[in-house]
This record gives C-alpha cells, sequence and structure tokens, in this order.
C-alpha cells in the first residue's frame, strides 16, 4: 500500500469536489521551529476568491501583504517595513517578480505599491492526515492531537483505507473526522488503468469545527515526562492561516515527476479532460518517481519523460491561472497616478 499513491488519487478526486485549491505537503505549524506537515490542505473559497487568479499564480510573500505597501500611493519601499531592512528587501523583490508589486524610480530611490488590493480570497480550511494503513499508525495520535489543541485549520480529517473499528475511533480527538477512502486501483485490479483510478470517500466520523479565532497550543518536545508547548494568539494563528492558504494556492498538489520510463506513458491518448498521475503500467498503481524509478529498477525502460504540462493542467481544471494577465499599469499610467 503506497501512501504516496494514496495522496495524489485522494487529491486528484478531492480537485473535483472542492471549487477552492487543493495543495499537498504544506507546514502548519506557527512555532519557530515547528514540524507539523499537514499531508492535504482544502482551502475553500472566501467572498473574494475570484479575484485571487487575477493577481499572481505564486504564493504571495506574507511580508508583502503585512507591509503598508498598499494598492494606493507608491511608497519608498524601506518605508513600508516595519522589519529587518534584508527581509523587507527580499519580500520586495519577490513581490516584484511574482507581479504583486509595481516600482518605479524616483530621484534614485525605489518606489512600491500593489498592483490591487490584496483580496479576501480564503475561507475556511481543512487538513487531512493520511493513514492509508491504520494498522501501520506511527506518530498519527500526536499528529492529531497537535492539530487540534493548536487549531490552525477550521477541521481536521483522518483519511484511511482501512477498516475503521471503535478502537481506531476511540484513540483520536473526537473533533477529527474520518474519512474511508474506497480506491479501484490497480492493487486490486490488474485491468484498471490510469484513466480509470476511483475513489469513493465513505464519511465514517463527521469533523468538528476548530476555533480558529481563538489562541491554540502548539506541542513542540515530548520528553520523558513532560511535553514543551508554546501559547500561540490568535493574530499569530491567522498570519499562519493566511500563510498556508498562500502556499497552497501557489503549490497546488501537483509536485510530482513523472518517470522517465517506456512502463509510464501518460497523456499521448488520454483525453484532455483526465487527470494525469504518474501510473506505472507495470507496478500497477501511481508511482513516486522520484524514489521508485531509475535503473536500479527491474522492469526500468530508459525514455524520455511523459510531455505533459502538468501546469496547464491545473489551470484547465481548476480556477488557479498560471500567468494572469496582470494588473501592472503602464509606466505613463504609473506617471499620471501620481
Ligand atoms: S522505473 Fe519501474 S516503477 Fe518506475 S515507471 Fe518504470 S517500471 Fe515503473
Amino acid at each position: 500500500m503506497s501512501e504516496f499513491a494514496f495522496e495524489l488519487e485522494l487529491c486528484a478526486h478531492l480537485e473535483t469536489r472542492c471549487e477552492g485549491v487543493v495543495a499537498r505537503q504544506l507546514g502548519a505549524s506557527v512555532a519557530d521551529p515547528g514540524g507539523r506537515i499537514l499531508d492535504v490542505v482544502c482551502v475553500e473559497p472566501g467572498p473574494k476568491f475570484d479575484e485571487r487568479p487575477q493577481l499572481t499564480s505564486a504564493a504571495i510573500p506574507d511580508t508583502a501583504i503585512e507591509s503598508a505597501v498598499g494598492p494606493g500611493r507608491a511608497r519608498y519601499w524601506k518605508d513600508a517595513f516595519d522589519c529587518h531592512p534584508d527581509r523587507a528587501r527580499r519580500a520586495t523583490e519577490r513581490a516584484l517578480e511574482i507581479g504583486f508589486f509595481e516600482s518605479q524610480l524616483r530621484n534614485g530611490r525605489e518606489y512600491v505599491r500593489q498592483v490591487a488590493r490584496y483580496p479576501d480570497w480564503y475561507g475556511r480550511i481543512r487538513g487531512i492526515e493520511n493513514k492509508p494503513d491504520l494498522g501501520r499508525p506511527g506518530d498519527l495520535e500526536s499528529q492529531l492531537r497537535t492539530d487540534v489543541s493548536l487549531a490552525l485549520v477550521d477541521e481536521v480529517v483522518l483519511a484511511t483505507e482501512s477498516y475503521v473499528t471503535r478502537a481506531h475511533l476511540n484513540r483520536i480527538p473526537d473533533e477529527v473526522g474520518v474519512w474511508r477512502v474506497h480506491r479501484e486501483s490497480a492493487d486490486a485490479d490488474p485491468s484498471v488503468t490510469a484513466s480509470a483510478l476511483e475513489v469513493e470517500i465513505e464519511v465514517v466520523r463527521e469533523a468538528e469545527p476548530l476555533p480558529v479565532d481563538r489562541p491554540g497550543v502548539e506541542p513542540l518536545e515530548a520528553n520523558p515526562g513532560r511535553t514543551d508547548v508554546e501559547i500561540v494568539d490568535a493574530d499569530d494563528k491567522a498570519r499562519t492561516r493566511r500563510r498556508l492558504a498562500e502556499r497552497a494556492y501557489g503549490k497546488g498538489w501537483r509536485t510530482f515527476g513523472l518517470p522517465a520510463c517506456g512502463n509510464c506513458q501518460l497523456g499521448d491518448d488520454a483525453p484532455s479532460s483526465e487527470v494525469t498521475l504518474p501510473y506505472c503500467d507495470w507496478a500497477g498503481r501511481v508511482v513516486d518517481a522520484g524514489s521508485e524509478c531509475g535503473p536500479a529498477c527491474p522492469a526500468h525502460e530508459p525514455g524520455d519523460e511523459t510531455d505533459v504540462d502538468l501546469e496547464a493542467e491545473r489551470e484547465r481544471r481548476t480556477p488557479w491561472i498560471a500567468d494572469p494577465a496582470g494588473k501592472r499599469r503602464r509606466q505613463s499610467g504609473l506617471d499620471q497616478f501620481w
């Protein structure tokens, strides 16, 4: 049972159900350093969701959003940040690079402003912990307890392929929802092809809403007889939620490689409406090209990587726009504005 295949197939399925953004493997700690990584994040649309894709395809740095750089009058960049100048400079350059800021030199100084007001684009955030096999739970209990006590996301769900018993339910916090995921994968039926991978979700237990607007407790390090924790205030949580939503928007879930192998031939005759997963005909399942594929694999057939544009696919199937026209005004427009 491959956790990687489980995760990608679940993401592909959720993308058809979620009107917002689906992403995978995102940091979800407020404390620094914090080690919590959420397997899957679903960000539901907020009231101005439609405005976010028009801004930029990338994650907008939080330092740039928080700065005093607004969409109105341009400001000298150094005057607009309440942080170390190096950090301010990095945020400014990144915001310019991705098209969130625009700039102009005046008397040898760089003035910046936002191309548009940062929109209220995200709503509820759901975090999903994947544990296809509950017989190998690893740190599952402590991870879910962390998510509940921190309450950074609006709800937390455990997704598994295992049959879920009452004993399993008793071991995890009541607030955590539980999904049993049924995959019609080639593990069970070798005649199933990549294009026919199907997922169904059986809700074993509904998730309870978490108090995202209140302070949370983030466990840091467990020592014998004692766990160090950090109390996280609501403002820090709000900032981290925004950062999480931005990273989800910028990253999405198609962060996988496609095997350069004759046993993974995708896209050639698949309808464009279908989702691309790194499916191996020999293994009969989705594979992780980074860790499973190469000359060490006994069935490796050297070939070219499948020519599939995953960004184009994301754009076609979701509200994300790869290269938005942008709102950068022409230079003459800037002059007029000032
Ligand atoms: S290298 Fe092996 S696992 Fe990877 S696609 Fe080829 S046959 Fe499949």
